[in-house]
């Protein structure tokens, strides 16, 4: 089993439109192996096309502390732009990203001229059971 690369609890499997995601109830992180970003993107009613485009231009940069629940690499850290970017782990074997809370609208929101909403949305709608508190 694979645990959170944050917390270190166990991840649990959320499945939707045949989207398969790792969250962490923990610290309410997620995982998505390589590709589901633009999929999750795409099934709130987003364009994933500038998203993708952004993965693929980002320079991976100094290892960061979090290793990948895949592989167990430490993660190298990115920060896909525009401005100052949001900060993401991503797996150096290509395996997959890891989003903090509230990362994945903050991305979203960065390429989607304010759909960031619906992608918002979306993840409230995935993980109906998220708790913040404790
Ligand atoms: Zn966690
Ligand atoms: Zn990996």
């Amino acid at each position: 089993m694979t645990g959170c690369p944050d917390c270190g609890e166990p991840l649990v499997i959320y499945e939707m439109d045949g989207v398969e995601t790792d969250h962490c109830l923990a610290c309410a992180g997620t995982w998505l192996d390589a590709g589901e970003l633009e999929l999750v993107v795409e099934n709130a009613g987003v364009d994933p096309a500038p998203l993708v485009a952004a993965l693929d231009n980002t320079p991976l940069g100094e290892k960061g502390v979090r290793r990948c629940p895949r592989c167990r690499k430490r993660m190298r850290v990115a920060c896909l732009g525009p401005g100052d970017g949001v900060e993401l782990d991503i797996c150096p074997a290509g395996h997959g990203i890891w989003l903090d809370s509230g990362e994945m609208e903050d991305v979203a929101g960065a390429f989607s001229g304010g759909a960031g909403d619906a992608v918002a949305s979306y993840f409230k709608e995935l993980y109906p059971t998220e708790r913040r508190e404790g």
